[in-house]
């Protein structure tokens, strides 16, 4: 999406913006003081709707996120 291509359609019509999330980010499960509001790029395409984001990160955020939010291993075979 990054790159200008969509990921779900191959559609090239990639539009970026940004998105706030008002009610916050957290982990599983948490309430609402686990929540953090960060503000994420977003990639959108025009063509099919599918967006992607990533989170604008700093050093605040990434702890937050490596302390609290469940990892998730990367497994060895796909
Ligand atoms: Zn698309």
């Amino acid at each position: 999406m990054r790159y200008g291509r969509c990921g779900a359609c191959g559609g090239g019509e990639v539009y970026r913006g940004e998105y706030v999330a008002q009610s916050g980010l957290r982990a599983t499960g948490a309430g609402k003081l686990g929540s953090k509001q960060p503000v994420f790029d977003a990639y959108v395409c025009a063509a099919c709707g599918h967006t992607q984001l990533h989170v604008q990160l700093d050093a605040k955020m990434a702890s937050h996120i490596r302390n609290k939010f469940d990892w998730i291993p990367p497994k060895k075979t796909l």
